[in-house]
């Protein structure tokens, strides 16, 4: 069993001296994987102290300096990626074959990405007889949570770093490895002490993060509701925030859309990473005649979804992060089978593996809008089902809900379902099945967040413009 024992900070490693720690399972055996010790205020003010002394340093490089850094980051990265893939799927569950592309190679290819903005971004821009020069924000704390773990530190850390920022990342406490990779790559990189330095803990060490005061911003990617408390904090001495937050998203499916297809691939974004994914699409919007239809098509591709070990080259749902988790969405399981909402697949009587944090594909029909189900984020294998008389009724539900993080749009035309997501309170809107673009940017509207990640907007966040007038 691994032991997360250190911190990152100021170019070395510090044994966490606190005796509190957690241990963490292996999703499908339920075998311990890990103990994580956990930090105390008096390592992240060690932190921000190296992030701070740092900065001036390191935005004195230039961003034509600092990107060879976040190159090298990738390359050390990439040659730990199928280590990395096993490592995410097993505290994660998601199935081996797509973690290593999803979890692990498309984040690598964002570090790229961003490094290579230092060639194209106008740092500097005129307007009128202002010269704008965008300076980095300072010291910055990113925050993350375990479901795409190096997703999640690499669309904060990355941009940070290229904008002239340090950092200090306090990863989730439940999916540890990559914090360990992270901090090798940052050795063998030969990073300059002080520019991320990492932390290990969970709350106690986050709130000491969000309220230190040489810290200037909060990057902060997790749920709506930890969101709401750091945001809050951060407020206190005027810090920028940028928030990551939950989702409830919407796969709106018009009259005359192609509605196999539509059904397909809301199951598959809804039932990936086992429905741990902030922009999976967990609302079915369909037009009411065609719900007879609609339900088989779902009962098939729930039937199709095969789950299992994670590492299975056939397994298409693996496990749930841990047993807190299997709960908690097997409580939102229970209340929709005791609202009466039609079951379409799954529930929690239907077998599965018997070790392991697994739930079964569960699909729900006919649910009603101001229900939970309907509301609030589940973050397992759930989809609710909500049917429509009208496409402005079908805008409204999708519009109904506190987050708007993501939504689909499925329409017998690309232009109509365009119009259609223009109506959208989402900050990702795909039209019948457009493929993600990792340049453009994502974030949410309402309780989904403040701000973006990803491309030049992603970068934007980490800069404040300084207009200098001239005569
Ligand atoms: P979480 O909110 O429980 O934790 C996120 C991070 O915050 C962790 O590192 C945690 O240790 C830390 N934390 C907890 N309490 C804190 C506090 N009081 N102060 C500071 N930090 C604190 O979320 P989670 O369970 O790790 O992740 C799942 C959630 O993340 C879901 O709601 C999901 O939708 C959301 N998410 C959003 C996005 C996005 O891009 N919008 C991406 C991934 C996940």
């Amino acid at each position: 069993m691994k032991q997360f024992a250190q911190h990152y900070i100021d170019g070395a490693r510090r044994p966490i001296r606190a005796g509190e720690s957690i241990r963490v399972y292996d999703s499908a055996t339920e075998a311990p994987l890990a103990d994580v010790s956990l930090g105390t205020a008096g390592d992240v003010a060690e932190a921000v102290a190296a992030a701070a002394r740092a900065q001036p340093g390191w935005q004195a490089l230039g961003a034509a300096g600092r990107a060879p850094y976040l190159r090298a980051l990738a390359d050390v990265l990439e040659d730990c990626a199928a280590e990395l893939a096993n490592e995410i799927s097993r505290e994660v569950g998601m199935p081996l074959k797509l973690s290593r592309r999803i979890q692990v190679d498309a984040p690598i290819a964002a570090w790229r990405a961003t490094a290579a903005l230092a060639d194209t971004f106008a740092f500097v821009r005129t307007i009128g007889n202002s010269r704008v020069t965008l300076a980095p924000v300072g010291a910055v704390a990113a925050i993350t949570p375990w479901n795409y773990p190096l997703h999640q530190i690499t669309a904060k850390v990355a941009p940070a770093l290229l904008a002239g920022c340090t950092v200090v990342l306090k990863p989730s406490e439940l999916a540890p490895a990559v914090t360990e990779r992270m901090m090798a790559a940052c050795e063998q990189t030969k990073l300059p002490p002080g520019v991320l330095n990492l932390v290990l803990g969970g709350a106690a060490v986050g709130e000491a993060l969000v309220s230190h005061p040489d810290i200037q911003m909060v990057s902060f990617t997790g749920s709506t509701t930890v969101g709401r408390k750091v945001a809050a904090q951060a407020a206190g001495d005027m810090k920028r925030v940028s928030m990551e937050l939950g989702g409830k998203s919407a796969s709106v499916v018009l009259p005359g859309a192609d509605l196999s297809r539509a059904v397909k691939a809301t199951v598959n974004s809804c039932f990936l990473n086992s429905g741990q994914t902030c922009s999976a699409t967990t609302r079915l919007i369909v037009p009411r005649e065609d719900y007879p239809q609609c339900r088989q098509l779902l009962a098939e591709a729930a039937a199709a979804m095969k789950l299992g070990d994670p590492a299975d080259g056939e397994t298409r749902i693996g496990p749930l992060l841990s047993a807190h988790q299997r709960q908690r969405v097997q409580a939102h399981i229970a209340e929709a089978e005791q609202a009466g909402f039609d079951r379409i697949a799954g529930g929690v009587d239907v077998p599965v593996p018997a070790t392991g944090y697994f739930v079964a594909p569960t699909i729900y029909g006919n649910v009603a809008p101001d229900s939970r189900l309907a509301n609030e984020e589940v973050f397992g294998p759930v989809l609710a089902v909500l049917c429509y008389d009208s496409v402005d009724e079908a805008i409204t539900l999708a519009n109904s809900t506190r987050y708007g993080l993501a939504a689909s749009v499925w329409a017998g035309d690309d232009g109509a379902g365009e119009v259609v997501a223009n109506g959208l309170r989402a900050g990702q809107v795909d039209v019948n099945g457009a493929r993600f673009n990792p340049a453009a940017p994502f974030g949410g509207f309402g309780m989904s967040g403040v701000g973006r990640e990803g491309g030049v907007y992603g970068l934007e966040e980490f800069l404040e413009p300084r207009s200098v007038q001239l005569p």
